[in-house]
């Protein structure tokens, strides 16, 4: 058997007002070269300057992604030439990246493993290319857009592995709002390496490359027919040629584009135009301070100190909205899991149904706290919450302006009950025989109990009264 061994380079755009090195917008466009200049068209004589709310991000990241941060950052030139790319050379940054040597803790069916990372880099995403018959259309909205590239170490062994360590970091984009990380619009891509060893190996084998994935689905049908191609290979004596190779979505295959015999040489060289950017403890302090507790934290704590199962952890965090709301309400004294249940239950399945989000609700955490106290305290049955849950948010009123409007409170007090089960036990007292005959009359007595009171005696008061009473006769 072999071993399945997986690298990981992710590019995930980010999220900031200007591109990376000039002014312009950066962001999501219908229309072609709409949000672009100078420096994105890469006209000689153009100056970039380096946006800081990118820079700031990038760090953000390889501080959430654990990784070792550089007393100074320097930016490099990457030559190459491509259409896409006006300028001959692409800004990145190779010798003093935002982060080296960290790490991202993931968990596939319950097992916790850690993922290497190699490096964290900040770097400018190219123009992009529309093939048509006979001829290409360039669109530069993208040129400049600043691109974060997370390189993993070859440490995943499994389709399974690199796509939960795909949405795992995807949940820390979109936690930390560094990127929206929406790989529908291309925002989120992937570099997919792949290579098999013998089980004995000391040795990794040759690796392909898989160039930009745009769905984690595809990452996962890429590696699968990867494996499977390079097994039958290996299997019938072959070796694995190292080159770079092109997923197909349609057939779902993977097909040859070059091999990667001769290593292409980049001429890496200190882009002379950005001096290099020093980065004090405050800094680095200041932005450690800004984020917030990502989702496998969460998941610990909800598992750890709430008590909550691992599948509805999961729910709750993924999305950091509906996790703070959850958070909130545990501030406000609600038990965490009545919170969830209510969440998990009722809360997300209406958002679903309306496609809306948390913070379109109504229903504010200190309303649900309000809610969940009613019947804990009796008030109110739980059947008769969901009523007011419903009506609550529909009708944009407090819960407890929907309860008294429906005349909804409960019947707790022992005296009232107690006389209402006197009355219904004197008037059948064949039925009390029968049931010392071992005939079951009791839920009969509760239903009675209940009709008379239009259903707003609390029913296990009801029931405890009930048997009390039968028992004195
Ligand atoms: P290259 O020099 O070919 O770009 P790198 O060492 O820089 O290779 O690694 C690029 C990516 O390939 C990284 O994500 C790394 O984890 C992955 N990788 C390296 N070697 C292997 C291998 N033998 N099998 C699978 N992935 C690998
Ligand atoms: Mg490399």
């Amino acid at each position: 058997m072999y071993k399945v061994v997986i690298g990981l380079e992710v590019h995930c755009e980010v999220k900031t007002n200007s591109k990376n090195f000039s002014s312009s917008r950066n962001t999501y466009s219908e229309y072609p070269n709409e949000n672009i200049d100078t420096v994105d068209i890469g006209l000689p004589g153009i100056l970039p300057v380096a946006n800081k709310d990118a820079f700031r991000k990038s760090l953000m990241m390889s501080l959430a992604l654990h990784c070792k941060t550089p007393d100074i950052v320097m930016f490099d030139r990457k030559n190459y030439y491509y259409p896409d790319l006006p300028k001959g050379y692409q800004i990145t940054q190779e010798t003093k990246p935002v982060g080296r040597d960290g790490y991202v803790m993931i968990n596939v069916d319950g097992i916790d493993k850690k993922i290497l990372i190699n490096n964290i880099h900040l770097e400018e995403d190219t123009a992009s290319l529309d093939h048509f018959g006979t001829y290409s259309l360039i669109d530069y909205n993208r040129s400049g857009v600043p691109l974060l590239e997370t390189v993993t170490e070859p440490c995943l062994s499994s389709a399974e592995e690199a796509v939960t360590f795909l949405e795992t970091l995807k949940g820390i984009f979109l936690y930390t709002g560094v990127s929206e990380a929406r790989t529908d619009r291309g925002q989120m891509r992937c570099d997919v390496n792949v290579s098999l060893m013998e089980d004995t190996a000391t040795e990794f084998g040759t690796k392909v490359e898989m160039k930009n994935i745009n769905s984690f689905n595809n990452v996962k049908l890429a590696i699968e027919y990867e494996i499977k191609r390079q097994t039958e290979i290996l299997k019938s004596g072959g070796k694995v040629v190292q080159e770079t190779r092109r997923f197909d979505d349609e057939d779902l295959k993977t097909y040859s584009m070059r091999s990667k015999v001769d290593a292409v040489d980049y001429k890496y060289y200190i882009e002379p135009n950005i001096p290099p950017i020093k980065i004090s403890d405050s800094l680095i302090e200041e932005i450690k301070s800004e984020i917030p507790m990502l989702q496998y934290e969460r998941v610990q704590k909800y598992m750890g100190e709430y008590g909550l199962s691992r599948y509805d952890s999961d729910i709750i965090v993924k999305d950091k909205k509906v996790s703070d709301y959850f958070e909130e309400t545990i501030k406000l004294g609600v038990d965490p899991k009545s919170s969830a249940n209510w969440l998990t239950s009722i809360i997300l399945g209406h958002l679903n149904k309306y496609e809306i989000g948390i913070d379109d609700l109504y229903l504010t955490p200190k309303m649900l706290c309000e809610l969940i106290k009613m019947v804990d305290a009796g008030k109110i049955s739980s059947k008769q919450s969901k009523q007011v849950f419903f009506k609550c948010i529909e009708e944009e009123k407090e819960p407890s302006v929907i309860v008294s409007e429906l005349g909804m409170t409960q019947i707790t007090d022992d005296k009232t009950i107690r006389d209402i089960v006197v009355k219904v036990l004197d008037e059948h007292p064949d039925l009390i025989e029968d049931h010392r005959k071992g005939k079951n009359t009791f839920d009969y007595f509760v239903g009675q109990v209940m009709k008379q009171t239009r259903g707003q005696a609390n029913p296990t008061l009801t029931k405890d009264i009930i048997l009390e009473e039968m028992e004195k006769r």
